[in-house]
């Protein structure tokens, strides 16, 4: 974390997204915090919600709203039955109650500037529905049976790589998924794709062009600064990006990045 606030500082970076399933439930998630806030960073956390409910996470809500930090929040569908199939029992309910704890300190909120985005993704081996349309369908389901209001939707594509990747195994569906996404090819996607203009650092300051080849061990291109320790930013800009078949699911159709489709 030292070593990546070094690496920020000296290059300029300000836009800082901490992720990794939850990275609330690093002991020194708050101190980085509260370091890239000093900073005068964009700070996003992409939360799985069910870490609000979890013991120790007292509060959580109302830290990251004195820190103004982003919040980026995974809920795959406004309905109970397929998140909950999607991301394990229970799920639903303990993200809707994360969701009011976020509403309650003024996340998604007109006026108090705290952005709430939810993340939906499709359930299977399909590419997601059109983003701005999900969005007016969450929109309205949330508040009229939740009363939960949000800033943004973004709709990302399930990409082929980690856990996913063994689910199409197992399921005999890995052939038909790549050959949809192959099919669904769209070149107007590649000047958006996030690994343009990221960077992807792993605990250990390992790097990597994003979130997908870090799950897959597919480090930076070789002759490249392997670490945050020893990069910098002129390296990294304009670099060759390691490409494979699971970038498909970045370029299909209006494709997919961390801030949702990309044309
Ligand atoms: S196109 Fe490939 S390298 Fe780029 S963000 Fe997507 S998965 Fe990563």
């Amino acid at each position: 974390m030292e070593s990546a606030l070094r690496f920020a500082d000296k290059a300029g970076i300000t836009d800082f997204d901490l992720t990794g399933g939850a990275p609330e439930m690093n002991p020194d998630f708050k101190w980085l915090v509260r370091q890239l806030a000093e900073h005068g960073g964009r700070v996003t956390d992409r939360c799985n919600l069910t870490v609000v409910s979890e013991p120790r996470q007292e509060g959580l809500p109302e830290f990251l709203a004195e820190m103004r930090v982003n919040v980026t929040a995974s809920l795959p569908h406004y309905g109970s039955e397929i998140t909950d199939r999607i991301r394990g029992s229970s799920v639903f309910q303990r993200s809707i109650s994360a969701l009011r704890m976020l509403n309650g300190v003024g996340y998604g909120k007109p006026d108090t500037g705290l952005e709430l985005t939810l993340v939906h993704n499709p359930s299977g081996a399909i590419l997601p529905g059109h983003q701005e349309s999900l969005e007016a369908e969450f929109r309205r389901k949330l508040l009229e049976d939740h009363e939960i209001v949000f800033t943004h939707l973004i709709a990302m594509t399930n990409i082929p790589a980690g856990r996913f990747l063994r689910f199409l195994e197992e399921s005999g569906n890995l052939r038909r998924y790549m050959s949809r996404l192959e099919q669904c090819f769209n070149p107007a996607t590649t000047p958006n794709l996030m690994c343009r203009t990221l960077i992807s650092v792993r605990w250990d300051g390992e790097l990597f062009d994003c979130d997908f080849n870090q799950s897959l061990g597919l480090q930076i291109r070789n002759g490249m600064p392997t670490s945050i320790r020893n990069a910098s930013l002129s390296k990294l800009v304009g670099r060759a990006v390691r490409c494979r078949n699971h970038c498909y699911g970045c370029t299909a159709g209006q494709g997919s990045s961390c801030g949702g489709a990309v044309t």
